[in-house]
Formats: structure tokens, C-alpha cells, sequence
């Protein structure tokens, strides 16, 4: 029509398209204006043409806009371009990543399904299972990460999903996706993959065989500590029902932040190789330091699963974990000895964080469950950010003479 000069480019002409382009490009329809930058929609309803048309919008028999709970046109152009970068058919925004967890087990779970859940995963989605799903008939045991023999003995004939994080928080370890997808379809169950540490630009585990993603977009996504935010990507017969929870129960991600992440998607692979090749650099140095007992980084040659993050990512990642000779007040004396680096648990920054697991993240384990965990008084958590790697690395030089 008359404004096709101003839509530009289609979706159809982005087929076959690389990553990088799709970052840049998937998911916009440009308006009357011919803007060149994505529009933001500020609004929360939308008006429809007459009586009749409100009726079939809400009936479902015309598509478009009803309400920004249901849809919204920035939040649907963050979807379609996490789902291209994804290879999904479908993703689904939310108002952070526990959110986007929360939907996919309310969505595709029932009383009296049977979850396993890695072991190691993010604090608050053990809460959620243990605190919250587990009251409403949802049976959750927890394997460890690594150890397939254990998902396969876990399994029971009303196993209905297998939650992994990979690379885990803090110590990198990682699940064979390929070997987890094999045994839950085995099964009859499903495999979804919190893909926060690695993003799509290092990691696309739907192609590995995993039925669903899960992010918390306020981590690589925005990449600059703005905004909080999660997505569900998968089949749609899938992320359907996911869509039918959160336009019900309202955990909807805002046009606001939908916007500042798609801008954080344009850059993401630039972001993450910087991210990735810093946090190698300084993976290695500490591993050769004094003070250093042990190097947690997935690109290390004497990280356990090496070869199989070699074959599964192609990237290891920003976060390196690390024990001190020395107890908790080792590990307390290196943290605050650091002038630059923030203190602060978040990850996925610019900005170079540094944290203690044992007294933060980790805190509410009972000092058995953090052994077992592998988590260390010793232990230091560094999400490396993009300041110049020479300031980081002599920021934790601070750090060390301080031991
Ligand atoms: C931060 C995080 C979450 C939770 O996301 P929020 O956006 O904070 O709700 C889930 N999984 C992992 C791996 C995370 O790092």
C-alpha cells in the first residue's frame, strides 16, 4: 500500500539471514512514520474500528491489538527476534526471568507431575519449586547437573519436564543437552534450558534437541544493568499455553523494557565475544597466580567438561569462579580489596561485578547443602564486564595481595 516504500525491508526478505542480521533486524514493521529505530508503544489498550470490530478482535476472529496485557507491538518485535535468534517457532516475553520460569511450569505442568531440576540452578527457582510449586501438587526432585546416569534413575512415569542451567552459577558446570533431550523424549518429557549464562550468540540449545528456552533478559539481553525481563522460546503447540498463563495471570514484560532489549539484541554478539575473550584472558592469569587454589572457566583446558563446551557453546562465557588459599575471611579480605569492580551479585553488566556465593546467592543452603553443592567459603564469583581487561585484571590483583 502506499507506505510499503516506508516499511522497508520484510520479514520475508531476512530468510536465510545470519545471526548478527537477525539481531539487528527481525521482528520490526515500521509505521506511518517510516521510522528507522524500533517504536515504542506506550499503551495499554487499543481501539478498535467499531462495535463489531471490538467484538471480533475479542473473539479472536480478526487478529490484532486488544489489550497490552494480551499483546503489545514493541514487546511482539522483542519476541520474533529472540525466536529468530533462537531458532524457535515462538518466544514469549516476561516481566523477568523467575517469571518466565514460573509460566512455563503453570503453563505445562499439573498437580501431580514430576519435575527434576538440576541441582545446581539460581537460588530463587529452587525457591519456587521447594516454597511454592511443590504446594500446589508439582513433585520436584534435584540431580546433579553432570551426572546422567542420576537424570536417568531420577526419572518416573509422570515425569513431565527436566530443568537444566547451563553453564550453572557459579562453578560453570554444564549439561549434555544432546544426552538430556535424548533421554526426556525417551520418556515422553519435555527438556527446557535456562540459556542466561551463554544467550543465543554462544548457545542455541533448541538445536541441541531442548524443547524450550528460558532467559532472564535482565542479564546478557539488556547487557547494561537497566532493566529486568524474561522470554520462554519453543514450539508453539508449546509456548502456547505458556501465553494462555501469562495474559491470564499478568507477569506481561513492559513495552519500556521490551524496547531497551531489543536495543541490547543488536549488539549482543559484539557484547558477548568481548565479554568472553576478557574473562578467558583473566580465567588463565588466575589460574597461574599465587593465593589461586582453583580455576572455574569452562574455556580452561582443566575444566572437567572442556571438550564437551567446545562442541555444545561457541563461547565459554563471562563468569569465572574461583577459591582463594584461605577461608571466608580470604575470600572477604580479596573482595573488598578491589577498588573498581562492583560488588554486587548481578551478572550480565557492562560493568565487571564481583560477589561471595557462600554468604549471598547461596546463603539460605545449610552449610551441608553448600558443600554438596561444591560451593566454598573460599569460593569467588567474577561476572566479567567490558571495562579495559588490564584494569579489571589489576583490580584483582588488589585482591590477591590481599591475601
Ligand atoms: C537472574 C537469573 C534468573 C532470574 O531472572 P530475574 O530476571 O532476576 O527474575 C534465572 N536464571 C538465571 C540463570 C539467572 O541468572
Amino acid at each position: 500500500m502506499s507506505n510499503d516504500w516506508q516499511a522497508g525491508r520484510l520479514d520475508s526478505d531476512l530468510q536465510g539471514a545470519a545471526f548478527d542480521t537477525l539481531a539487528v533486524r527481525a521482528g520490526q514493521r515500521r509505521g506511518p512514520e517510516g521510522e528507522h529505530g524500533e517504536a515504542l508503544f506506550p499503551t495499554s489498550s487499543y481501539v478498535f474500528r467499531s462495535a463489531a470490530d471490538a467484538a471480533a478482535r475479542f473473539a479472536g476472529d480478526v487478529p490484532g491489538n486488544v489489550y497490552s496485557r494480551y499483546t503489545n507491538p514493541t514487546v511482539r518485535t522483542f519476541e520474533e527476534r529472540i525466536a529468530a535468534l533462537e531458532g524457535a517457532e515462538q518466544a514469549v516475553a516476561t516481566a523477568s526471568g523467575m517469571s518466565a520460569i514460573l509460566a512455563l511450569v503453570m503453563g505445562l505442568c499439573s498437580a501431580g507431575d514430576h519435575v527434576l531440576v538440576s541441582r545446581s540452578v539460581f537460588g530463587s527457582t529452587i525457591s519456587l519449586f521447594e516454597k511454592y510449586l511443590k504446594r500446589f501438587g508439582i513433585q520436584v526432585d534435584y540431580p546433579p547437573l553432570v551426572d546422567l546416569d542420576a537424570w536417568r534413575a531420577g526419572l518416573k512415569p509422570n515425569t513431565r519436564l527436566l530443568f537444566v542451567e547451563s553453564p550453572s552459577n557459579p562453578l560453570a558446570e554444564l549439561a549434555d543437552i544432546a544426552a538430556l533431550a535424548e533421554l526426556a523424549h525417551a520418556h515422553g518429557a519435555l527438556l527446557a534450558v535456562d540459556n542466561c549464562f551463554c544467550t543465543p550468540a554462544l548457545q542455541r540449545p533448541l538445536a541441541l534437541g531442548a524443547d524450550l528456552v528460558v532467559h532472564s533478559a535482565t542479564k546478557y539481553i539488556d547487557g547494561q544493568g537497566r532493566s529486568m525481563g524474561g522470554v520462554v522460546a519453543g514450539r508453539s503447540e508449546l509456548t502456547k499455553e505458556v501465553v494462555g498463563f501469562l495474559r491470564t495471570a499478568g507477569p506481561t514484560l513492559s513495552p519500556f523494557n521490551a524496547w531497551i532489549f531489543l536495543k541490547g539484541l543488536e549488539t549482543l554478539r559484539v557484547r558477548m565475544q568481548a565479554h568472553c575473550a576478557s574473562a578467558q584472558r583473566l580465567a588463565e592469569w588466575l589460574e597461574g597466580q599465587p593465593g589461586i587454589r582453583r580455576v572455574y572457566y569452562a574455556g580452561l583446558p582443566s575444566h572437567p567438561q572442556h571438550d564437551l563446551a567446545r562442541r555444545q557453546q561457541s563461547g565459554f562465557g563471562a563468569v569465572v569462579s574461583f577459591e582463594v588459599d584461605g577461608d571466608r575471611d580470604a575470600a572477604w579480605r580479596f573482595i573488598d580489596a578491589t577498588r573498581m569492580i562492583s560488588i554486587t551479585t548481578n551478572l550480565g553488566d557492562t560493568k565487571t561485578t564481583i560477589a561471595h556465593p557462600a554468604t549471598t546467592s547461596h546463603g539460605r543452603l545449610s552449610a551441608e547443602e553448600r558443600a554438596n553443592a561444591g560451593i566454598g567459603d573460599n569460593l569467588i564469583r567474577v561476572a566479567v564486564g567490558l571495562e579495559d581487561v588490564a584494569d579489571i585484571q589489576a583490580d584483582l590483583a588488589l585482591g590477591l595481595a590481599a591475601l
